[in-house]
């Protein structure tokens, strides 16, 4: 977080509330009041369509602390020009809209924010019925998708709450819905960590804290929004969100919230795999996959997600000092450092970094050399990649792709020679991943610089020479229409 970015968002100053009574004071936002929001103007028309079930206000719920627009770094010049219009749209139209979630979070911190959602009391038919450009997404709790060219998506969700009070001691809190529609409050109180429960009112241009949320801005804290105990219990994969956001904003876990990781950590298996697996994409792209998978080492998830890898980590490395996991450690550093620069990696190499360091120590089990047969080098991989990737839900294609630029890597390690067979390998399907793992290999090592550029030069010669060649050759013949001869080209006859 920038120093500066902090300082702007400053302190809040009490405004007097719009009915002149006293607005009610709780422990964690003692400075209170009724936002500019909430004030009617008495010849605007209200709203022409509304959630009946958040027009309803309870007079005792509790009003957000309002940081004024003179008082927080948002601009309008931040905000994705499409979101901008969507937000006024809806305004304009008599809704509460709220720009929600970690783009509120990221602007406050003055980060550029990945996506612009949009919080309202509009529901779903009304959102639809405003935008041309809108599709409804999702059976039970239907979000609004307003497309924009170039497939630019502005989410749109109408308010929600948490379904039901939740009893702490009972077996089973897993949420398995989350699809009653509710106030902004609710709303706010529904979210995961005090940070992302923040609503940026289009209204006024004043940021609106049901939560505690600007205060742990401030602080650099990560904290669930009520009891973490239960909030991780609803859905595990808030531990992995509270690892990922930590690392990726450099911000430390509240105690209790950490505590309640060290206990629930087992229950990240109930999660569905593809969550845990986008969390986890998230931070290998994202430039902090060093700090994240460190915490998640040191919380114990890793154990839980991959013993197998956790389990070399622990291993001594004969060829260096600091053991095996010194490898994996240093192609996240690299990994990280690549990725801050904008160079781009598939999945394969993403996810293929994970088994790096594990095919390494088996490998070295079967093969002290380090060079096993093709045969055996390809049961490990089968033996080590396919159960893994089912249990990451993996696509297939990706897991056959990690395992064929696995293949390759240890090939990559001897100097390319003039061998026909060496200039295949360079058209292999895996072979740009199995580069690029290589190249990170010698980033984290510090050995095989000369290598990497070989093969770097000689995959960039042969693909332009073929390219050349292909525009050299004559347009194909046309299909001909004598059938194919049984076996195909493919089958040759021995040479005598
Ligand atoms: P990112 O920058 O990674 O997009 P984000 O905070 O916007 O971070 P999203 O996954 O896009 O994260 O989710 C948007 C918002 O939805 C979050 O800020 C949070 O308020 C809420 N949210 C997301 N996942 C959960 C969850 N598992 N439980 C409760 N609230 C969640
Ligand atoms: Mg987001």
């Amino acid at each position: 977080m920038s120093k500066a970015s902090m300082d702007s968002i400053g302190s809040d100053r009490i405004r007097p509330s719009g009915d002149g009574r006293r607005p009610p004071i709780n422990e964690r936002s003692p400075q209170i009041r009724n936002p500019q929001s909430e004030i009617r103007n008495p010849s605007d028309p209200g709203p022409q369509i509304r959630n009946p079930q958040s027009a309803i206000r309870n007079p005792s719920e509790p009003l957000p602390r309002v940081r004024p627009r003179s008082e927080h770094p948002i601009s309008r010049t931040h905000i994705d020009p499409d979101a901008l219009k969507t937000l006024y749209r809806l305004r304009s139209s008599g809704h509460k809209a709220y720009l929600v979630g970690g783009s509120v979070r990221d602007l406050l911190l003055g980060r550029v924010p990945k996506d612009f959602d949009i919080g309202t009391d509009a529901p779903p038919q009304a959102v639809r019925r405003l935008f041309r450009n809108c599709r409804l997404i999702g059976r039970r709790f239907r979000l609004a998708h307003i497309l924009f060219p170039e497939g630019k998506v502005i989410e749109v969700a109408t308010f929600r709450r948490r379904p039901e009070a939740l009893d702490p001691n009972a077996p089973e809190l897993l949420m398995t819905s989350d699809n009653v529609f509710g106030t902004a409050r609710e709303d706010a109180l529904r979210r995961d960590f005090t940070i992302n429960g923040l609503f940026y009112d289009i209204s006024d241009f004043s940021v609106l804290d049901y939560v505690g949320g600007l205060d742990d801005l401030e602080a650099g804290l990560i904290r669930t929004i009520g009891d973490p105990e239960i909030r991780f219990r609803e859905d595990p994969v808030r531990m992995m969100r509270a690892v990922e956001f930590a690392s990726r904003l450099g911000f430390a876990i509240t105690p209790d919230a950490y505590e309640a990781i060290l206990n629930h950590r087992k229950e990240i298996v109930k999660s569905a795999p593809p969550r845990v697996t986008e969390e986890l994409a998230q931070s290998l792209k994202g430039g902090h996959a060093l700090p994240t998978f460190l915490l998640l080492r040191e919380v114990g998830l890793l154990d839980v997600l991959f013993p197998e890898l956790a389990d070399v980590l622990r291993e001594l490395d004969p060829e260096h000092p600091h053991g095996t996991g010194h490898l994996f450690w240093a192609l996240l550093d690299v990994l990280d450092a690549e990725r801050r620069r904008g160079r781009a990696y598939e999945d394969a190499v993403l996810f293929g970094l994970f088994f790096l360091p594990v095919a390494r120590a088996r490998v070295r089990r079967i093969a002290p050399d380090g060079d096993p047969s093709p045969g055996a080098l390809s049961v490990l991989l089968e033996d080590l990649v396919t159960p893994i990737a089912a249990r990451m839900a993996l696509p297939h294609a990706i897991a056959h792709r990690i395992k064929l630029a696995l293949s390759l890597v240890g090939r990559l390690s001897h100097r390319p020679d003039a061998r026909v067979a060496t200039r295949r390998l360079v058209f292999r399907e895996a072979f740009p991943a199995a580069l690029d793992l290589f190249e990170l290999r010698v980033m984290a090592t510090g050995r095989g610089e000369d290598l990497a550029r070989e093969w770097r030069a000689l995959s960039e010669r042969a693909r332009s020479a073929r390219g050349r060649s292909a525009a050299e050759e004559p347009a194909p013949s046309p299909p001909r229409n004598r059938p194919r001869r049984r076996g195909g080209r493919g089958r040759r006859r021995p040479v005598a």
